[in-house]
This record gives structure tokens, C-alpha cells and sequence, in this order.
């Protein structure tokens, strides 16, 4: 395959990784399963294109579960310069520096 269509395949496939991403946001509250689902997809198309999913985005879901945060579902605490959040449905536990 060409190199300028591997490219256009791939930024196609961003585009529906953040497509679905942005509907399981909008779903998760409605269906969580269904949520869960949109984030699977999402993963499976950048495990296969091999593109990174933003930051931004990965910030949405656990990604041990797979099921994207909801306030009832997750807990977010500080300690000393870092963002510790937890998921409540798998106990996955995430660390983040907060920079300055
Ligand atoms: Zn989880």
C-alpha cells in the first residue's frame, strides 16, 4: 500500500476512535454496557492501526475495564503532587503527576 493512503487510513481511524469515545460519553449514562462496548470498539481500531489514543481521551475510561468514568463509578483523590483515580468497578488504580 502506498504511503499517503496508509496515512489517510490511519487518520480515518482516529477519527472514529474519538467518534466513538465521545458517544460512549454521551451513552454512559443511558447504557453503560453499550458505553463499555463504543470504548471497546474504539480501543480495538487503535490496537489495529497501532495509533496512540490522545491523552484527553484516555482520561474518559479505565482502561483495565474498559468502562468510561462515571461520577458514581470512580474516585479521584490528591496526594502530594499526584491525581490517584481508582475505578469502582474493577479497583484498576491510576497515577498521574501534576506538573508545577
Ligand atoms: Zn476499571
Amino acid at each position: 500500500m502506498l504511503k499517503r493512503e496508509r496515512e489517510k487510513e490511519r487518520q480515518i481511524a482516529m477519527e472514529r476512535i474519538i467518534y466513538l469515545i465521545e458517544r460512549a460519553q454521551k451513552f454512559k449514562n443511558i447504557d453503560y454496557e453499550l458505553a463499555r462496548r463504543y470504548i471497546e470498539l474504539a480501543r480495538n481500531i487503535s490496537m489495529k492501526y497501532r495509533i496512540r489514543i490522545p491523552k484527553k481521551y484516555k482520561l474518559l475510561f479505565c482502561k483495565k475495564c474498559l468502562y468510561p468514568y462515571r461520577s458514581d463509578r470512580f474516585r479521584v483523590r490528591i496526594h502530594k503532587s499526584s491525581v490517584i483515580i481508582t475505578c469502582l468497578n474493577c479497583s484498576n488504580v491510576r497515577r498521574f503527576q501534576l506538573r508545577g
